[in-house]
């Protein structure tokens, strides 16, 4: 029988918008209240990193539920897919060409779906099943999508995704493979979005959107935990992530600050978010402008989010850390693919590239010479 328990080291959930302390509960989503004048205020996990520290992994230990102490679930009772361990790999003749004293990446796409989604997939699977939920669901431009349809398929648990209009065949086809149910929407990611919020709500699905489900990003985080471990508990200078929603490079940072509060390390990277230019809410929110959607697209379909729904966490994380937001084009995405792979042999995703884009950016502005910087390889499925 399933225990639903919570781990009892996460208090309780705040919400990052207006403060409000909600109880720590599987059944909790967003943040409603009247001043958010409709806008959904993200809720973020405190911790008690007394408890976890007495319980924090030896560094021999391996295994993405090692860093259980922080996270909100036990390890299902019967394995699933196993994300993360993933290789922080060295690339000195980039950074030799950039100025750099170290270059590493941190290879995501070597994860068991190919990609960083399968650490929250990981999560969310697990609560599905410690709550009894027999079906999971999410919206996504591909890889969150094809994530959880593995977990699930590994899981033995139902999956109903819901994708863009524009979602590729091969995208669609690692769906079906493994055994998802897949909803094609009429609209973009955004659209795609609320039709599953909407579907899940209905359903009794265990909903997987990483922005509005508070537990995912903690899932998200223990990449952070591995890249400090693999450096000898030393921490980069800078870490750079493509940024859509803003979980990915927001879990980043709550990672690096977990691990200053455990002791395990004195200091956090500064966070560098990547956008596509086309697409770049987030940079016009952090210079206070608003953004305009001129109905541009970008070859970086992974990032494409036009209302990023974790925008306050990730430019807090970003803020708290001194780092930077800014944007690169598409031509600028395509030579950074190509230098990925010619100088360091990494095949990415054009989203993914917008992390090399963005450093060749801040290299050429001579800002990181000597600077310890390392890549988070999100996804490397062009198609
Ligand atoms: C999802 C994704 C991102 C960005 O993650 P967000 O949480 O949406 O900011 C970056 N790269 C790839 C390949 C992705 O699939």
């Amino acid at each position: 029988m399933p225990s639903a328990e919570l781990n009892p080291a996460l208090l309780d959930l705040r919400c990052l918008a207006c403060g409000a302390i909600h109880p720590a509960s599987f059944d909790a989503s967003t943040c409603v209240a009247p001043s958010h004048r409709g806008e959904r205020g993200i809720l973020d996990a405190t911790w008690d990193y007394d408890r976890a520290r007495r319980a924090w992994p030896a560094p021999t230990a391996r295994g993405f539920w090692r860093w259980k102490p922080l996270l909100p679930v036990a390890p299902p009772a019967e394995a699933i897919l196993d994300p993360g361990d993933t290789p922080l790999v060295a690339a000195p003749r980039l950074a030799r060409r950039l100025g750099l004293k170290a270059l590493w990446l941190k290879d995501d796409t070597r994860n068991p779906t190919r990609s960083f989604k399968d650490r929250a997939s990981a999560v969310a699977t697990a609560i599905a099943l410690a709550t009894g939920r027999g079906t999971v669901a999410c919206a996504s431009a591909g890889n969150a999508a094809i994530s959880l349809a593995g977990f699930a398929a590994s899981a033995g648990l139902a999956c109903e995704v819901f994708v863009p209009s524009y979602a590729t065949a091969e995208r669609r086809a690692w769906i079906e493979r493994f055994g998802a149910r897949l909803h094609v929407s009429g609209g973009n990611y955004d659209v795609a979005f609320e039709e599953c919020e909407v579907a899940a709500r209905a359903n009794g699905w265990y909903n997987r959107n990483c922005a509005y489900n508070p537990f995912l990003v903690e899932g998200k985080k223990t990449a952070s935990y591995e890249i400090c471990e693999q450096l000898d508990r030393q921490i980069p200078d800078v870490v750079i992530c493509a940024v859509g929603d803003g979980c990915t490079l927001g879990a980043i940072g709550k990672g690096f600050r977990d691990l200053r509060a455990l002791g395990v390390t004195g200091a956090i990277p500064a966070l560098v978010g990547v956008q596509a230019e086309a697409v770049s809410p987030l940079v016009a929110r952090r210079r206070g402008d608003g953004w305009i959607d001129d109905g541009r697209e970008t070859i970086a379909a992974s990032i494409a989010v036009r209302r990023p729904r974790n925008a306050v966490r990730v430019l807090r994380e970003i803020d708290e850390s001194n780092g930077a937001i800014f944007a690169v084009s598409d031509d600028a995405l395509r030579a950074a693919q190509q230098a990925f792979a010619r100088e360091a042999g990494a095949v990415v995703e054009t989203a993914t590239a917008a992390t090399l884009a963005g450093l060749e950016q801040l290299a050429a502005d001579g800002q990181l010479r000597g600077a310890r910087v390392v890549l988070v390889l999100t996804g490397a499925r062009d198609a």
